[in-house]
């Protein structure tokens, strides 16, 4: 099975128990619905990293003050801050389908978040393949809100990559993103080659790693 129908199917919670052949179609479907609909966009911006103190990192002028960010980007000189969106559009269809069918319209949520992860993945692998050209190595993904990096640095991130112009994506006051299905992160870039999966550290079999999030 695919690797989004894996992802869709345990985001509806089926956790160990396989979705019957009826479900599976759904989600297909589901998959193909939300991809017409989407307009993916990303940005990415690299900036200087600096460890400034104990909890402290520098990337460019901010300070993250995050346990786990820092021990994540230890070791790092650079970092990639990036912006992720599937669209409006994605949006758009969820609303109207949760006016007539709501089971459809989780079915739907499901695989937009599905998407948004395959999509993300894919622009850190192309970035990743530029990056190793000059010697760096990204480390894995790190979005605000994870662990203890608080999603308030959601704002000056979405700030310094200029996202409401760049990729379309803004801000509540809540820190709700509009569009929903996007994303922000950090990632860390060190001359230290960890090849680390594209799926961050939950995925990765290096139990002893210094770096694990
Ligand atoms: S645990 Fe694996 S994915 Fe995480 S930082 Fe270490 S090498 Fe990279």
């Amino acid at each position: 099975m695919e690797k989004r129908m894996k992802e869709a199917i345990r985001y509806l919670g089926y956790g160990r128990n396989t979705a019957d052949e009826r479900t599976c179609t759904m989600i297909r479907n589901a998959f193909s619905e939300v991809e017409n609909a989407a307009g993916t966009k990303c940005i990415c911006r690299i900036f200087d990293v600096e460890q400034t103190a104990d909890n402290n990192t520098a990337i460019g002028n901010l300070i993250i003050d995050s346990r786990s960010l820092s021990r994540n980007l230890k070791g790092c000189t650079k970092a990639v801050l990036f912006g992720a969106t599937l669209g409006a559009g994605v949006d758009r269809l969820i609303r109207r389908t949760s006016l007539t069918d709501m089971s459809h319209a989780v079915i739907q949520q499901a695989c937009a978040a599905a998407l948004l992860e395959e999509y993300c993945d894919e622009q850190q692998l192309a970035i990743g393949r530029k990056l190793e050209n000059e010697g760096l190595y990204l480390r894995p993904r790190f979005s605000p809100g994870y662990g203890d990096f608080d999603i308030r640095y959601q704002e000056p991130i979405m700030r310094m990559l200029d996202c409401a112009k760049t990729i379309g994506l803004t801000m509540t006051s809540s820190y709700m993103m509009t569009p929903t299905k996007s994303v922000t992160a950090v990632i860390g870039a060190s001359r230290i080659k960890e090849r680390c999966p594209v799926a961050g550290c939950e995925a990765c079999g290096k139990s002893d790693c210094e770096y694990r999030r």
